[in-house]
């Protein structure tokens, strides 16, 4: 990010992405098809499947959040090394077995 760019332009570009507009990056970090997985936010308690969360790809990272109260669900930070996900957002996430 250069922070050269108006800030309000940059929320609306992003605005309309949802959790299925990083679903490859999802599925390289979990192992499988993640959008129809459900969680809880821990901010407000609803229950949506990934693929709902609103999507903010600018960020360092990735960071998904509710599309009820727009807290932070999950974030995913890819290094040259390692791959950090911070799921203190979700209450849990249930993922079937496959
Ligand atoms: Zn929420």
């Amino acid at each position: 990010m250069t922070g050269e760019e108006p800030l309000m332009a940059t929320e609306i570009d992003e605005a309309v992405l949802d959790g299925n507009a990083v679903a490859g990056l999802l599925m390289s970090v979990f192992g499988g098809e993640m959008t129809a997985v459900p969680g809880r936010c821990i901010h407000c308690h609803t229950v949506s499947m990934i693929g709902q969360l609103h999507a903010w790809t600018r960020a360092p990272g990735t960071v998904l959040r509710c599309p009820v109260c727009s807290q932070v669900v999950l974030r995913i930070v890819e290094t040259p090394t390692a791959v950090l996900v911070d799921a203190s957002g979700a209450a849990w996430l249930r993922m079937d077995r496959r």
